[in-house]
């Protein structure tokens, strides 16, 4: 095996049209105790990887390292073993979650919350993700993927998969209620699912007839094009909200379809301006969800009851897919496809 692999590189956050990241030949890196090297065959293209190359964490201080490889909704094979890892062998199918390493010893790690580990390492961030031809992964937070899944398809179960699973199983549906997911990017079109397959009766909010029209697919009843207000319609009427747009005025209108009683959800950032006790509503944030919860949405895949939506860039054309994404161009999830992956 060559000792050298071409990676997306970014050395220092800055605005796309600058061309932060670089198509380099860098070294192939080596698995060290309790972690695996895995050939790259697919990586999704995440917002929170347009929001730390441009450098709207830098503050948070992400990246944590420099140069970083993005990327952390990633599958491929099996390519080496470090000491003392004897989950998998050479050749088997796998994929990597932004949650790359935990502590495995503190209260949430000891309460299948390891995503809320405060030692959490997350792929692509403080350590190399899979924008590269090769990653390092850690056994522990390496998933099989089960037979008859193609690995570009499921990449985006890796991170919009599981955080569109872990906010529908924080809502805790009834069958027969109303859901309303607002926002239908990569997690939205999950959610409609999940929430789909949990009994609910699904609406899908956004302001694109094309992303609705892909909601309808997967499984919402009701469309609601917030462009031509109809979203006055479900006025104090939905079970529960699911939000995954932060934008204010989206979280504004989510809250307003929210019943008396009712849960929601966000997995992105909300500002809730008078948040009134006397409805005796719920908000709960949710972040992924943990290895339980991963693999439960990996057999639902492979089960054939939920399915991906992407488009296909080559590796090389990382820079290319985050301007789509940030232009609004894109119509479903980007994946970049490794054009060397041996299978
Ligand atoms: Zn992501
Ligand atoms: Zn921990």
């Amino acid at each position: 095996m060559s000792t050298t692999m071409m990676a997306n590189t970014l050395d220092s956050p800055a605005p796309l049209d600058t061309d932060p990241l670089e198509w380099r030949s860098i070294a192939v890196p080596e698995p060290g105790e309790g972690q695996v090297l895995i050939e790259v065959a697919a990586c999704g293209v995440c917002r929170s990887n347009l929001h730390m190359v441009v450098g709207d964490w830098a503050a948070d201080g992400v990246p944590g390292a420099s140069p970083i490889v993005p990327g952390h909704e990633v599958t491929g094979r099996i390519a080496g073993l470090g000491p003392g890892v004897e989950d998998f062998v050479v050749g088997d199918p796998v994929g990597v979650q932004p949650l790359w390493w935990t502590c495995e010893e503190c209260e949430f790690c000891r309460t299948g919350r390891e995503q809320l580990c405060h030692q959490r390492v997350i792929t692509g961030e403080h350590v190399d993700g899979g924008y590269a031809e090769f990653m390092l992964a850690n056994a522990r937070h390496t998933y099989p993927v089960p037979a008859g899944l193609d690995l570009v398809a499921a990449a985006p179960l890796f991170c919009p998969g599981i955080t569109a699973f872990g906010a529908v199983e924080k809502l805790g549906i009834e069958p027969g209620q109303s859901v309303a997911v607002f926002g239908l990017g990569g997690v939205g079109h999950m959610a409609v699912q999940f929430a789909a397959l949990a009994g609910a009766e699904v609406i899908a909010v956004g302001r694109n007839d094309e992303h609705l029209a892909v909601a309808a697919d997967l499984g919402a009843t009701r469309l609601v094009n917030t462009t031509r207000g109809e979203v006055e319609g479900i006025a104090d009427s939905m079970d529960g909200v699911l939000t995954f747009a932060g934008v204010d005025s989206v979280t504004a209108m989510a809250m307003a379809s929210l019943k008396w009683g009712g849960t929601l959800v966000n997995a992105v950032p909300v500002n809730i301006d008078g948040f009134p006790f006397n409805k005796g509503q719920t908000i709960k944030g949710s972040l992924l969800g943990n290895r339980a919860q991963m693999a439960e949405v990996l057999r639902l895949a492979a089960e054939g009851r939920i399915r991906t939506v992407t488009e296909s860039f080559d590796l090389s054309e990382a820079g290319n897919a985050l301007r789509q994404l940030e232009a609004g161009e894109l119509r479903s999830r980007a994946v970049l496809v490794n054009g060397t992956f041996s299978g």
